[in-house]
């Protein structure tokens, strides 16, 4: 008898985001794991079809199109998969899935 696990359920979720800097946010995930991302780093890997082309994959964001000094202005969860992040240069089309997240999490 194999035992089927649901992948989604079985992934680490964040239980804490906080901005841990006037740069940084930091998630703290369910599985301890606590991540600092620089904002600025999470706006450049937007994922969004404005901002990577969902045909081909390529990205169409250039890293130097994000200024450094780019804010979250607000964080809205979507289902519970993902979040929606608002950006202080306008963009709110981008998606954030925790799984995501989790590969953008830099070297502690
Ligand atoms: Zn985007």
């Amino acid at each position: 008898m194999a035992v089927v696990l649901d992948p989604i359920m079985n992934s680490p979720v964040p239980t804490e985001i906080k901005q841990a800097s006037s740069t940084e946010l930091q998630i703290t995930w369910s599985d301890g794991q606590v991540c600092t991302y620089p904002v600025a780093h999470l706006r450049r890997n937007c994922r969004c079809a404005a901002c990577v082309d969902e045909w081909t994959g390529a990205q169409i964001l250039k890293p130097s199109d994000v200024n450094d000094s780019v804010k979250p202005i607000t964080l809205n969860p979507v289902g519970n998969y993902a979040i929606n992040i608002e950006w202080s240069d306008g963009h709110k089309s981008g998606i954030y899935t925790f799984e995501h997240l989790r590969e953008l999490c830099p070297a502690q």
